[in-house]
């Protein structure tokens, strides 16, 4: 292991133990840089017992985490420790919130992958030209209006560049300046 030890007695506050091995990274996660558990999470053992660092960063500043919920990331850093980063929901939630992030994918290649290349570019030009929601489009192709939008804004499928996302909403704007159009 290659953190620093640093000794702390007994009682010492989980909040100070946490303090004195994370730092803030240039991406704005507060990461762990003690030891990782096999899934790729902060480890910390206190006291003889083992815990997860992000879950534990979660009790120390927002209490309890109520029985069914997990502790996920936005930021997808699963080192990071910045209860800021983290949001409560069910483990249906995580898988969800992989798929629309594309966290796990490159592209169509997965088999987790709900749009092929073609249906992505045919979204953002969809999009782009204005008129249908994500909603709308997201229904089109059959998957969830989050997919669909992430994949719009380029969020995912980034490797798709000779269709660029649509990062702002082009059509809602011409709508208020153009009426009629779009
Ligand atoms: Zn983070």
């Amino acid at each position: 292991m290659s953190e620093k030890r640093k000794r702390f007695s007994v009682g010492t506050p989980a909040a100070d133990r946490l303090a004195a091995r994370s730092e803030r990274t240039s991406s704005g996660c507060l990461e762990w840089t003690g030891a990782i558990n096999s899934a790729g999470y902060g480890s910390i053992s206190i006291d003889g017992r083992s815990y997860v660092t992000h879950r534990l960063a979660w009790e120390c500043e927002k209490g309890p985490i109520p029985d069914g919920l997990s502790v996920l990331h936005h930021c997808d850093n699963r080192r990071c420790i910045d209860t800021g980063h983290m949001f409560l929901g069910t483990v249906a939630d995580n898988s969800a919130d992989m798929v629309a992030k594309g966290r796990s994918l490159t592209g169509a290649d997965n088999r987790a992958s709900r749009l092929t290349d073609d249906q992505v570019r045919d979204l953002r030009r969809a999009y782009a030209a204005g008129g249908r929601t994500y909603t709308a489009l997201a229904g089109e192709v059959g998957v969830s209006e989050n997919v669909a939008r992430l994949a719009i804004m380029g969020a995912t499928w980034k490797h798709i560049t000779d269709v660029p996302p649509c990062a702002s909403r082009p059509q809602y704007r011409r709508r208020h300046q153009e009426a009629g159009r779009g």
